[in-house]
This record gives structure tokens, C-alpha cells and sequence, in this order.
């Protein structure tokens, strides 16, 4: 059986896969910087028969690996962008690593694992029994500052390719039917006068003064928009001393909202503030978009698709020492903590899970028409192809997306059980469609159900390059 080979061979590597997820684990490089992550990766492709297009859409950590010829084309995309500021031993206790230094709080080394393993399984079975077709794998640089693959689509690269899944470390073991919210970010740049505050203030404009003006109106604005969008903003630069009027500002803003007119509209409204923000501060300024996204569509036929394969492979199952580990780390958390976050799931009966460690079941998904608070650039891809993000248990219940424990939690065997578990789930379903005829069109007609009647527009400006050095990266 041409999938039980592709398991096999994960089985038989599981130690060069853990090695390289642990390895870009511990380089934990942050946005558009992730040389080395990508570097392993595409080695590891390059071994396993794969040609590699590189530094893609003007980033150099991105690229797209391919093997195999015609069609049908399937593709899988990784992640490996690590988090600033919250490096993490593999310790169920808060201890850096590298104090300050960057982590991998969201688990992308294992995101770029499990689809690594999972093409280059795939590629030795296609290989094998002369199974027509392409296979490709996506290394997608910045997901967290949503860069990498908005622009990858812009450029069409995900063009032909016929359903895409990708693997997110998660809590749950789960194929999802929900959606993320649409996004814009962007930064005001605002410009006044300097002047000595106390002195001579009737020289100054206040550039920090915008700043605020244009905060208190965009908090008026939120009365007026939908409920559920989501407005957030920092003072990146706010001037120096109190003595000197500041003579430029800056504010960082995302605007976030189901639907990606929503965001537009919204949008606009805030460019608006910023100009009245202007009038009241005598001040000029610069709008700087740095990236957009779409929400997510789900795709039922490959939700289907990877919960019949995960229930085909089971579980990982967790040692004594593995729950030991699990239950100290459980200390940091409250139990309030883990019944909200549990209640925020809207897992059917999630009040059973409240003694639950790391959860073992597949349940089916519960989550259609929901909508997630966060913004991924996986949004983007899914208006352009069928396409399925799943999850697979690698924190225990509970565990805050982007914080220490699922850092700590990536870096040890909880993580790679999962990791293993996910890269066979994607193999096995990615064979399902290049051999079971008729899964492709199930999954295309609900990809055209859910986008009929909308077009897709790249949020990004034609002329907008990569934010190449917005993340520093973190010195050695
Ligand atoms: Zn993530």
C-alpha cells in the first residue's frame, strides 16, 4: 500500500525529523531572518529528490520545492518563524534559554517539520510506484508578521496547485472547519516641530500629540464597527525627553475583522483619523502599509480527508514520565485559566477536559462558522486553492498560544510525538488525493461554494516589496 510505505518511512527517520525540528527549534529566528531554518530545510528537500526554486517573492528565506511532473499538483507549506523576546529552555518552568533572545512560542519549527517529512515521505512513494503527478512544498518565511506567503500568492506561485494542507502544533488533535479574522497593518509616521517644551512651546508642533489625538478617535470609531473587529495599536516612538517637543511620532496599528471588506472599510475610516489627527496637531504624516490577509475558508473534503487518516494512524500515547513532565508544567497555569480557555474552544463538552492533560482523542470538528480573534496569511492561500490547516495535540489543554509553555513544549518529546503524528496525517491524506480520483473535485466544488460570487484581491499594493529588515535579528 503505497501510504504505508510513506508511514514507514517516517517511522524508520523519526530521528533525523525530531533532530531537525529541535535543531531550527534552538536557531528560533524570527521573520524574514530564518536563514538557517530554511537552509536545513531545504538541504533536508534537496536530499530527498526535491529541486528547489530559492529566495522566491524577493525574500531570501522563502522558496518552493517541487518534484514530479504534470498533473494533478499538490502542494504543503511550512513555517519556521520564531517569536521575539521569549526564548525558552525545553523545561516545564519559565527559564530562557537566551534571555531576551527569540522562541519558538507558536511551534514553527514543528509546522516546517511535519510538511518537510511529510513532501519528502510522499516524493519516495510517488517515486515507488510511479504515481503520476507533482508534489510541492512551500517554506513560507513570517507568518507571524503576516509577509510570507500574501506575497508568495501575489506573485502566483501557488497558481495550479489543485488543495494545499499544512500542520499547525495545536492542543487539540482536529481537522477545522473555522475561520480567522482579515487584517491590515500598518504604520503612522507623524511629523511636528521640536522646540523646548518649556521655553519656547509655542514653537513646537507636537508630533506625539497626533499620536494620541488619532488614538482617542479611532477609540471613538469603535462603537461604530462591527462587533467583532478587532483594532489594536502601539506608540513605537513617542519622543525622548519631556523637555524637547517631540518632533516626530509613530504608531503601529492592525486592523482586524471577519471579512475582508470589513477590514477595508474600517480600514479607510482610520486613514481618515489619522488626517483629523493632523488638523487638531498642526502636524503632517505617512501612512506605511507593511501587509494584509483574508480570513480563512475551511474546505470540508480535506477536513474529512485528515480526520479519517489521523483515526487511521491513532494518537500518540504518552509515557509516565511525559504526564509527570506535562502535570509540572500544568502548575503554571490556573484552573480558572484552563476553564476559560477550555469554555473560548467551544468544544462540545469541554467540561469533561478539565482533568485532561494532553487530550489523545480526534474529535470531529465543531468549529464551522467560527471565527478565531487571530489573522494568519494561510487566509490567503485558501481563496486561491482548497486548503486545510489542522492541528495535532503538542500543548496541554489550557496552554496560551505565543507564551513560554508552548515553547518549552515544542522543544520535547510531547512536540515531537506530535510532529511525527502530523507529518503522517499529511502524507497519508496527500496519497489519498493523488490516488482516489474524485477527492480533488470534492474539494474544489466547496472551495467554489465558499468563494462564489467573491473575487480575490491581493491586499497588497502592486509596488509593495517584503519588509525585509523589520525584524532585527536577535545578536549572537
Ligand atoms: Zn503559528
Amino acid at each position: 500500500m503505497p501510504k504505508e510505505r510513506a508511514l514507514d518511512w517516517i517511522a524508520k527517520n523519526k530521528e533525523l525529523i525530531i533532530e531537525i525540528s529541535d535543531t531550527i527549534w534552538g536557531y528560533a529566528e524570527v521573520g524574514l531572518q530564518e536563514f538557517k531554518s530554511a537552509g536545513l530545510l531545504v538541504d533536508e528537500l534537496e536530499k530527498g529528490g526535491f529541486t528547489v526554486e530559492h529566495g522566491v517573492s524577493g525574500m531570501p528565506t522563502a522558496f518552493v520545492a517541487s518534484y514530479g511532473s504534470g498533473t494533478p499538483v499538490l502542494g504543503i507549506m511550512g513555517e519556521y518563524d520564531a517569536l521575539p523576546g521569549l526564548s525558552q529552555k525545553s523545561v516545564p518552568h519559565r527559564e530562557p534559554l537566551k534571555e531576551g533572545a527569540p522562541g519558538h512560542d507558536c511551534g514553527h519549527n514543528i509546522h516546517g517539520t511535519s510538511g518537510m517529512a511529510a513532501a519528502i515521505a510522499v516524493r519516495m512513494v510517488l517515486e515507488a510506484k510511479k504515481i503520476p503527478g507533482t508534489i510541492k512544498f512551500f517554506g513560507c518565511p513570517a507568518e507571524e508578521t503576516l509577509v510570507g506567503k500574501v506575497f508568495m500568492i501575489r506573485d502566483g506561485l501557488f497558481q495550479g496547485v489543485e488543495a494545499i494542507l499544512s500542520h499547525h502544533p495545536g492542543m487539540f488533535n482536529v481537522a477545522g472547519l473555522g475561520s480567522s479574522n482579515a487584517m491590515n497593518s500598518m504604520k503612522f509616521h507623524f511629523y511636528g516641530r521640536a522646540s523646548h517644551a518649556a521655553s519656547s512651546p509655542t514653537d513646537g508642533r507636537d508630533a506625539s500629540d497626533a499620536v494620541e489625538l488619532m488614538n482617542i478617535g479611532v477609540n471613538y470609531m469603535r462603537e461604530h464597527v462591527v462587533q467583532e473587529a478587532r483594532v489594536h495599536y502601539v506608540t513605537e516612538d513617542g519622543g525622548h525627553e519631556p523637555n524637547v517637543i517631540p518632533p516626530y511620532a509613530r504608531s503601529w496599528y492592525y486592523v482586524r475583522a471577519p471579512e475582508r471588506d470589513q477590514v477595508e472599510q474600517i480600514y479607510e475610516w482610520v486613514l481618515d483619523i489619522a488626517k483629523g489627527a493632523d488638523i487638531m496637531a498642526q502636524t503632517t504624516h505617512k501612512v506605511e502599509f507593511l501587509t494584509g490577509c483574508y480570513n480563512t475558508l475551511p474546505n470540508r473534503c480535506l477536513s474529512e480527508l485528515v480526520t479519517k487518516n489521523m483515526r487511521e494512524i491513532g494518537a500518540p500515547t504518552y509515557t509516565e514520565r511525559e504526564l509527570s513532565w506535562a502535570a509540572e508544567l500544568n502548575k503554571s497555569l490556573t484552573a480558572v485559566q484552563k476553564r476559560e480557555w477550555l469554555r473560548r474552544s467551544k468544544r462540545p463538552n469541554w467540561e469533561e477536559l478539565m482533568d485532561v492533560l494532553v487530550d489523545r482523542s480526534i474529535p470531529d470538528p465543531w468549529d464551522e462558522g467560527e471565527k478565531g480573534g487571530g489573522s494568519t496569511d494561510v487566509g490567503d492561500v485558501s481563496w486561491n486553492t482548497p486548503t486545510l490547516e489542522f492541528t495535532t495535540a503538542t500543548g496541554i489543554l489550557g496552554t496560551p498560544d505565543h507564551s513560554w509553555q508552548f515553547a518549552a513544549l515544542s522543544g520535547m518529546s510531547i512536540g515531537h510525538k506530535s510532529l511525527l503524528f502530523a507529518a503522517k496525517a499529511i502524507a497519508a491524506s496527500i496519497l489519498d488525493l493523488f490516488t482516489q480520483p474524485g477527492l480533488l473535485g470534492k474539494a474544489r466544488k466547496d472551495f467554489l461554494e465558499r468563494t462564489k460570487g467573491k473575487e480575490y484581491r491581493s491586499p497588497l499594493p502592486p509596488d509593495l516589496k517584503p519588509p525585509l529588515n523589520q525584524l532585527e535579528p536577535y545578536p549572537e
